[in-house]
């Protein structure tokens, strides 16, 4: 759809389906959506579009959630209000220090995961890699011993084996 073949942009569009363009522009607009299939299409459109939102907009917070919040943040109040630590303080104030020590042993066991690993993958492919270096190295040396003894080099790996193979 090219701004040339329509008198009005989609913004505008938008804006006319959210019922916040001027009237006079409203007016030529829906005279021409009336003739404009293309426009129709998209008037139609917005218009769910911008009922999804509304409804979504409704549904953000959950009641049950939000009076939770309510009454957590309600508690937190009467919580931090007594200045020289009441029971409840003193009895919080433990577990919480137990939760903070037990999540930075975790994050530093993390800590430690996230750095080895990848040397333990590291170290295993360099020892694969010398294993088959090794192993192509012993293959060769075969070769050049079987090629000394029988004027030419094994046709196969079995020929290695049991020369009778040829
Ligand atoms: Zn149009």
């Amino acid at each position: 759809m090219s701004t040339t073949t329509h008198p009005f942009t989609p913004e505008e569009i938008m804006t006319f389906v959210d019922g916040e363009l001027s009237a006079d522009r409203a007016q030529s607009l829906s005279a021409h959506i009336d003739q404009c299939a293309e426009c129709t299409v998209l008037a139609t459109e917005l218009r769910g579009l911008s009922r999804q939102m509304a409804s979504w907009e409704v549904e953000i917070v959950p009641k049950p959630l939000s009076g939770q919040v309510t009454a957590a943040t309600q508690k937190k109040g009467t919580k931090t209000k007594p200045l020289f630590g009441s029971v409840l303080n003193q009895r919080r104030l433990p577990a919480l220090s137990l939760t903070l020590k037990v999540a930075s042993v975790f994050a530093g066991v993390l800590f430690v995961l996230a750095i080895s690993v990848p040397n333990l993958l590291r170290s295993r492919m360099a020892v694969n890699e010398a294993s088959a270096v090794g192993s192509l190295r012993t293959l060769s040396t075969a070769a050049v011993t079987y090629f000394d003894s029988y004027g030419h080099y094994p046709p196969s790996l079995r020929a290695l084996d049991d020369p009778q193979v040829a």
